[in-house]
């Protein structure tokens, strides 16, 4: 019966921190939304439209057009086609994918990365029609952004285009990190090895194997562990404001600058939280699932 009641609290421990994992930061950026991005990113009168469209157009023309970028505007119905076939291209790609598998578990697989890639997919290409969000499209140089809704994100994205002109900063933009299939890799392994293992004491871990005081310390720094692998972006998202906020000030009148800045402001902290809110998930999934797996937090009673 002792046994069985292990069983069920070490299950009820992997569900409940699974589940403490994912919420923490979809709770924790919806609070950042409703305060900080609700004070930082007010919508655009026609006015203000008109002047970020305006010195956005003005920086395209003078720094980027004759290099072969482009700007891909999300309020022209023509352009949101080659965003939607783009998206078909992809859905197309996972389909080869998946008739071309070698086993039931790769195909398994790749039905799984097909879900996961496209539902992100669809997510960022509807916020970009809402003009929500923008992102730099770095196989065709183009910034995609609603100029009807949101002109101001395009020197964030312009921003980004500076970078991946730097030969060594896109070498290693486009390493291991910005790698799904790693991060999915990486992410799925210390999040379970956290929620498998129950915790050793001091005087276990001296007599413990190497492996054993291995797979502990993955345990014990998850939350750090997966804080860390996304610091990179961070760094990166955090580049492309500096560089953005530099070239808004030789675009944008001095006027209407405050607005821009406040944009800028309010997408570096968004990025620079993120790691802290899924790394705290980490931590406290790994916590809540101690507690319920020792029986010190028991769902049955
Ligand atoms: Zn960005």
């Amino acid at each position: 019966m002792e046994k069985k009641n292990n069983t069920i609290n070490a299950a009820a421990g992997l569900l409940s921190g699974y589940g403490v994992y994912k919420l923490t930061p979809i709770v924790c950026n919806k609070i950042r939304r409703a305060t900080i991005t609700r004070f930082l990113d007010t919508p655009l009168n026609a006015e203000q439209v008109a002047v970020y469209k305006q010195a956005g157009q003005d920086l395209f023309e003078s720094k980027f057009k004759s290099k072969g970028y482009s700007i891909l505007d999300a309020s022209n119905p023509e352009q949101v086609e080659i965003l939607e076939n783009s998206l078909k291209s992809l859905e197309q790609h996972y389909d080869n994918k998946i008739a071309s598998s070698k086993n039931f578990i790769s195909r398994l697989y790749n039905k799984y990365m097909k879900r996961i890639v496209m539902k992100d997919n669809l997510i960022s290409h509807n916020q970009v029609l809402e003009g929500t969000n923008a992102f730099y499209w770095v196989k065709k140089g183009a910034v995609v952004v609603n100029m009807e809704k949101k002109p101001t994100y395009l020197f964030h994205e312009f921003g980004h285009a500076i970078d991946y002109s730097n030969k060594y900063l896109a070498q290693s933009m486009s390493s291991l990190w910005r790698n799904k299939r790693f991060k999915n890799i990486l992410f799925s392994t210390v999040m379970l090895t956290a929620l498998l293992t129950n915790p050793k004491s001091k005087e276990d871990l001296e007599h413990a194997s190497n492996r054993e005081k291995f797979v502990q310390s993955v345990k014990k720094n998850s939350g750090l562990i997966l804080g860390a692998y996304l610091l990179p972006s961070t760094l990166e998202e955090c580049l492309a404001n500096i560089n953005g906020q530099k070239l808004a000030k030789e675009f944008v009148p001095k006027a209407h600058m405050p607005k821009i800045t406040k944009t800028n402001l309010n997408s570096a902290i968004g990025y620079i939280l993120y790691p802290l809110f899924v790394g705290g998930g980490m931590y406290l999934a790994n916590k809540v699932r101690d507690k319920i797996a020792e029986g010190k937090l028991n769902c049955f009673s």
